[in-house]
């Protein structure tokens, strides 16, 4: 697969050195958690998962295509990706990581401020209202990008609500 950032830029390490530059602090493929997660936050208690379009399947995406030849042979390998990354992010979730799953496609240059600046303020986000809905983060199920919008957030916990006001009403 051809790389989106000139040849020695992987995208997992685009979301690293952007990470990094707003003082986010990580661990990267961690062996010890399902799916080695490409970078894990510990103090956001949360993992990002940095895929590519084709080996993970990404769904109504234009840079996924299945291949012509050997149809049988590219179907098993890549359902069977997606079955384990399924698995893994159920097993993360169950045990209270918070799961981004982000989309090579969505690292584009054009896109990718948008993407990036949207994943640190999710992961703000949830950090800050993490303590005041303690059965939020059971309930959570994986977050990927629509836009910069969460699809699986409650809409009591959008982001574009504001946290000091929120946090104002839990404490009447
Ligand atoms: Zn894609």
């Amino acid at each position: 697969m051809s790389r989106i950032c000139g040849k020695d830029t992987k995208p997992e390490e685009i979301v690293c050195k952007y990470l990094f530059s707003k003082g986010f602090r990580y661990r990267k493929n961690d062996k010890r958690l399902p799916g080695k997660p490409d970078i894990v936050l510990p103090k956001y208690k949360t993992v990002v998962f940095v895929n590519g379009c084709f080996w993970h399947k990404h769904e109504d995406c234009k840079y996924f295509v299945w291949p012509k030849s050997n149809p049988e042979f590219w179907k098993d390998k890549i359902e069977r990706t997606v079955e384990r990354d399924k698995e893994k992010i159920a097993e993360l979730i169950a045990s209270g990581w918070h799961v981004f799953v982000i989309w090579e496609c969505q690292l584009k240059p054009v896109v990718r401020e948008t993407t990036l600046q949207g994943l640190c303020k999710e992961i703000k986000c949830l950090y800050t209202v993490k303590d005041l809905h303690a059965e939020y983060q059971s309930s959570m199920g994986v977050i990927e990008w629509q836009g910069w919008l969460m699809k699986e957030l409650p809409d009591d916990l959008q982001c574009s609500l504001s946290l000091d006001e929120k946090v104002e009403k839990e404490r009447e």
